[in-house]
């Protein structure tokens, strides 16, 4: 009678998941703006969602009051109901590069690695030692979205720079979103009905990045050391010229933290549309507004590249290509730009089938007579991390 709590925690918010052990989820929700001048507790419970505002000082006084309000509501009798506690956590660095148990030893490799992910492992971290400290009997383990990743070939993952610099730094390609990828690789298997499968899997969310996938493996992935690379994301400008960083540090007079925040938070779509970065006030203006009808021009193209090098990638046939996430599930203009770019095979969307919002976890989204199919598979990082936890211990 287990539960399994799942947590994904950032910089200022811990959204969690409380699944039975049936693996069903029981009550969710997410705890935002701690260490702000007021923070909010949602609730999602039983059909009903709240929200009680707070003050959520730390991430102990936070995890404090969640499992208060959990016991208040009754969602758990006594604190030992929650047997495991399953993390996500953006980067593994070098040292974790598959699920791992949280322990002293690598939760010291996680701070040591914190320089690789300054924006989202300290968040984890804070929130694995609150909750050690609240639930001291339960399991814990770390997920980590460069794991899917740790299979990519050597020239998938070394940039071409100096190569004792590269050994000296551990500079490579990490990858991300390896949980949903991974995810997208084992619902493909069991909607194909085949074992190891070759998909490109594109992961377009506000984040966004594509992962080819060759027997089921992650053989490339667009972003990478960190996750400013590969594609036009929402505030993410993707791959650039670095050249263009300390060209405009001159020009502008700017520092690098400046230009690097630039390139993390006012390019990709908000900062070539100069409206928003989320893609449907975009979508909505494109139509009388020029410049937004550009900005998802140049995002489609973006993604397409990236497409049609991954289906080359991969060797052996190519079983399906697979859109996930905010945008990959939901902008059917997004998915069928993508699709128009590419020239060297006929792919077909079902224009109908494409535009239907209505549908479990996955729909066809390709004619029958497209050379490749093509799915919609909706993302489910919190069921991925949840089955691998309750497995860990076995
Ligand atoms: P994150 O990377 O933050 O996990 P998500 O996968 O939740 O992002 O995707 C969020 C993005 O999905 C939003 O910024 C928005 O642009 C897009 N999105 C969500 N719903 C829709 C929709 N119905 N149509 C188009 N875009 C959508």
């Amino acid at each position: 009678m287990s539960k399994i709590l799942v947590i994904n925690a950032g910089s200022s918010s811990i959204k969690w998941n409380l699944f039975s052990d049936k693996l069903e989820v029981e009550a969710k929700g997410v705890a935002q703006r701690i260490k702000m001048a007021s923070g909010i507790l949602t609730l999602d419970y039983k059909g009903n969602k709240t929200d009680t505002i707070t003050e959520l000082p730390t991430f102990l006084v936070t995890v404090k009051k969640l499992v208060e309000m959990w016991k208040q509501e009754g969602i758990i009798s006594n604190f030992n109901e929650i047997g495991q506690v399953a993390f996500r956590v953006v980067n593994g660095g070098p040292n974790l590069r598959k699920t791992s148990e949280v322990t002293e030893e690598n939760l010291t490799h996680l701070v040591n690695s914190i320089d690789l992910a300054p924006v989202h492992n300290p968040g984890a971290i804070e929130a694995i030692k609150a909750f050690k400290e609240m639930l001291p009997n339960a399991k814990m383990t770390m997920h980590f979205d460069t794991a899917f990743h740790s299979t990519l070939p050597k020239v998938a993952y070394t940039y071409p720079i100096n190569y004792s610099i590269t050994e000296e730094l551990n500079i490579r390609k990490y990858g991300f979103h390896g949980l949903n990828h991974h995810y997208i690789a084992l619902k493909s298997e069991e909607i194909l009905g085949k074992k190891g499968v070759n998909v490109v899997s594109l992961h377009i969310g506000n984040g966004a990045s594509l992962c080819a996938i060759q027997n089921s493996q992650s053989i490339d992935t667009s972003m990478g050391f960190t996750p400013l690379a590969g594609v036009m994301m929402g505030t993410r400008s993707g791959d650039i010229d670095p050249s263009i960083i300390a060209y405009i540090m001159k020009q502008k007079n700017m520092t690098i933290d400046e230009v690097m925040k630039m390139l993390n938070e006012q390019s990709g779509m908000l900062g070539v549309s100069q409206l928003s970065s989320d893609m449907r006030d975009v979508g909505k203006a494109r139509l009388e507004n020029e410049q937004a009808q550009f900005a998802m021009d140049l995002y489609a193209q973006r993604i397409s590249d990236y497409l049609i090098t991954y289906l080359n990638k991969i060797k052996g046939k190519v079983d399906a290509i697979v859109f996930t996430a905010g945008i990959g599930e939901n902008d059917d203009y997004v998915r069928e730009s993508v699709i128009k770019n590419i020239n060297l095979l006929k792919l077909k969307i079902d224009d109908e089938a494409n535009k239907n919002r209505n549908f479990k976890d996955y729909k066809l989204i390709s004619t029958a007579d497209s050379e490749l199919p093509i799915y919609v598979i909706r993302a489910e990082e919190e069921m991925y991390i949840a089955k691998e936890a309750s497995t860990f211990f076995k």
